[in-house]
């Protein structure tokens, strides 16, 4: 496995991997890695020759008041980790080469960006598509690879990827969950016991629609209800940023739910923000 910490190493590496014709799968992350994340880069693998990884905890996506400064980090962790699961090159640029002192062009997706996430976070999108445009240009892969537990962010890079002419094959990967539920995230090592036990709420919440809307209920508001109270019954001090019902690539709120509605919810649990969502039939 090979370590590249500079733009120009990257971009050499990569001209080398087109010149042999080999395929390069891309799996951006911001490190501190997860099952989650290795599933991602087995699934980039099974697609592409070569896997390459990039950690960077993109200052760009993150507003003043969020965890920017105590963002977990462990690069030798995520080395190991990133060799287990069969990744080749990880890609750790330095925050000065990617946003240089006089750095002032970012890519914006306008309206999906303003919805659900957006509201909370209106900052946050445009660091995020920023960062991956800035990694496809000096990467250049064939095929990219993201989780949907962030799924907005799949759908806003979606769309960032059609209407620039990328011409990068897009894959979502299911999201991996700790054994009670729980979807994991490098934020849940904030959390102490308590926070930890209650964070689960969420996908009590999501599991309780799937099973109304599997006995046949279609009203978001009657289903927002319920998850609502489950979420208050299993951590009574969370608060609900939202709870939405939308059509899985326009994010779009829906008034029935059918095969193609994600539920997504935001709540903060223990003073950390989570987010998880489900297709629900
Ligand atoms: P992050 O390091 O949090 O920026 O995430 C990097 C990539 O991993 C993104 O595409 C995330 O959607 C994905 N990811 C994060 N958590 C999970 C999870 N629990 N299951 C699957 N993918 C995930």
């Amino acid at each position: 496995m090979q370590t590249i910490r500079s733009i120009k190493g990257m971009q050499a590496a990569s001209r080398k991997l087109a010149r042999q014709g080999k395929g390069i799968g891309l799996v951006p992350t911001m490190g501190y890695l997860h099952e989650g994340h290795l599933a991602l880069i087995r699934r980039a693998k099974k697609a592409a020759d070569v896997v390459v990884v990039s950690i960077f905890v993109n200052p760009a996506q993150f507003a003043p008041n969020e965890d920017f400064k105590r963002y977990p980090r462990d690069e030798k962790g995520d080395m190991r980790k990133i060799k287990s699961a069969g990744g080749d090159i990880v890609f750790i640029p330095r925050t000065n080469d990617i946003y240089p002192d006089d750095f002032q062009t970012y890519v914006t997706v306008e309206k999906l960006t303003k919805k659900l996430e957006g509201k909370s976070r209106p900052t946050h999108f445009r660091g995020v598509t920023t960062v991956v445009a800035k990694l496809f240009n000096i990467i250049r892969p064939d095929v990219a690879v993201f989780g949907m537990k962030d799924y907005q962010q799949a759908v806003v890079l979606r769309q960032m990827m059609r209407d620039l002419g990328y011409p990068i094959k897009f894959i979502v990967a299911p999201t991996v969950r700790e054994k009670d539920g729980l979807a994991m995230s490098s934020r849940n090592r904030y959390f102490d016991d308590i926070g930890r036990w209650e964070a689960v709420c969420l996908y009590y919440a999501l599991r309780t629609a799937r099973e109304m809307v599997k006995g046949g209920v279609d009203d978001p508001k009657l289903v927002k209800r319920e998850m609502t109270a489950v979420i208050r019954s299993n951590c009574p001090s969370a608060q609900v940023d939202y709870i939405a019902f939308t059509e899985f690539w326009t994010l779009t709120s829906v008034r029935k739910i059918d095969r193609n509605t994600v539920c997504s919810l935001a709540v903060r649990v223990h003073d950390v923000r989570l987010i998880d969502n489900m297709r629900l039939c």
